[in-house]
């Protein structure tokens, strides 16, 4: 009988993807791929390592299946991804339970890593970060018709407060025709929508090619049929450049006109403390930059509050700033000061009531801003993704190019006839509630 595997893939979509690449060969390996973690024979934990609250996490679901394996109910735990990258010999000191502890440059070996443990061995191995696989076949593990495209991993950015590049390394971009062969691999998988994912989608190219290519492999991905929908994802604002606004305009077809853009903040002294570059003024010309190149265009950011140092007065600054800018999608955190980073470092450290209040605020501010925005929706007729049915509320549901997987809202739908998860069709908006859209099918589903 094939022993069973179960993956729990923790973090972010660039996690993601490493924990499909790893399925691919687990499932190659000649074991059993298994959903259900409770019916695993080993269990991996591809973990995040990124801020306090994802370590938590990712610590509380090791020691999780440590303990059924102390109950005799699986036969090894496996521990890989960035937790384990970060804290290398610590995690080993610390949960002596796990089976296996590797690198994210180990993960091509995660095969044979399970058969030593399966045979008894305690395998603790991290190698190199740049020989983690960016490329390779996966096993889509979201729901078919839509896929995260990693075009590259590590970042060259050094932001004062973030640990990535010391968990994943420098820049790496993955070369061109490897991302569009995937591409195509995806579409002919049954993928319509693909989600362009890196640390810093705008810096790519740059290493491989000494200049930026983003917007070159953005025309060849265009070419592939079957896509229907192309989104950006992390792009870094100062690095949008007008060739890529003019391709967005021009190819609204299918990269669809939404931008998640982490800004994290407007006030030049907090970017300056961050080391990030611009200011206030270079944002808001930005953003009208944007609007004005891509109509309709949807904006998503990230903001940080309470970042050490920050005054009321630079708070105030960022709370009006997010509210003349109208950015329809917007998420917020509380600074969290992480070990190895200079920011963890700096004075005026603020307290977590003062930083998770002021999230609060921003964060009802925003709750304003999207009912608005959605309001004006009703009425019109969106193209939307469907990704269910939901028996409890009597209703599809779905996104629209408004919101992208796991992070934005959904559009909820009646349909007179059956449909399909994949299906992309057109729904009449007629209210929202809550921040998501309701509506009704107004129309045959797209071919
Ligand atoms: S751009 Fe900044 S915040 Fe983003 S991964 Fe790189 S260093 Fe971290």
């Amino acid at each position: 009988m094939a022993i069973k595997v179960g993956m729990v893939s923790l973090g972010c979509s660039k996690n993601q993807v490493d924990s499909e690449i790893m399925l691919s060969l687990i499932r190659k390996g000649g074991y059993e791929l298994c959903t259900d973690s409770g019916m695993c024979d080993v269990v991996i934990i591809n973990t995040c390592g990124f801020i306090e609250e994802a370590k938590r996490e990712s610590i509380e679901n090791i020691l999780e299946f440590c303990t059924l394996k102390k109950e005799g109910r699986i036969k090894a735990v496996v521990v890989t991804g960035c937790l384990s990258e970060r804290y290398r010999e610590e995690v080993a000191k610390e949960i002596p339970e796990a089976d296996v502890i590797l690198g994210i440059g180990k993960n091509s070996e995660i095969v044979s890593a399970i058969e030593r443990a399966l045979k008894g061995e305690t395998v603790v191995e991290f190698g190199d970060k740049r020989d983690l696989p960016l490329s390779g076949e996966r096993i889509i593990s979201n729901l078919p018709f839509f896929a995260y495209l990693k075009i590259a991993d590590g970042c060259s950015n050094r932001c004062s407060y973030c640990a990535i590049p010391m968990i994943r390394g420098d820049y790496r971009s993955r070369a061109i025709e490897d991302v569009v062969a995937e591409g195509w691999w995806l579409a002919h998988h049954g993928v319509r929508e693909i989600n362009i994912v890196a640390q810093d989608p705008t810096r790519y190219g740059e290493d491989l090619y000494g200049k930026p290519r983003l917007c070159s492999l953005l025309r060849e991905l265009c070419k592939i049929d079957g896509i229907r929908w192309i989104r950006l994802l992390y792009l870094y604002p100062e690095r949008i450049s007008d060739e890529l606004i003019a391709l967005m305009a021009e190819q609204r077809e299918k990269i669809v006109p939404y931008i998640d853009m982490p800004i994290q903040h407007c006030n030049h002294e907090i970017l300056r403390r961050m080391n990030r570059p611009g200011g206030r003024e270079a944002l808001e010309a930005l953003v009208g930059k944007l609007r004005a190149g891509i109509p309709g265009v949807v904006l998503r950011t990230t903001l940080i509050c309470g970042f050490p140092g920050e005054t009321e007065e630079q708070f105030e600054e960022l709370c009006d700033f997010a509210r003349r800018m109208q950015f329809e999608r917007l998420g917020c955190f509380a600074y969290s000061p992480e070990e190895g980073t200079p920011a963890a470092e700096f004075d005026g450290q603020l307290d977590g009531e003062r930083k998770s209040r002021r999230c609060e605020v921003i964060m009802d501010q925003q709750m304003e801003i999207m009912d608005r925005f959605n309001r004006s929706k009703i009425g019109q007729t969106l193209e939307v993704a469907v990704e269910g049915y939901d028996r409890y509320a009597g209703s599809y549901f779905g996104r629209s190019y408004m919101d992208a997987p796991d992070i934005d809202t959904k559009t909820f739908f009646q349909s007179d006839s059956p449909l399909s998860i994949g299906d992309f069709v057109p729904v009449r908006i007629e209210d929202t509630i809550d921040c998501d859209l309701y509506g009704t099918v107004a129309g045959e589903a797209a071919e």
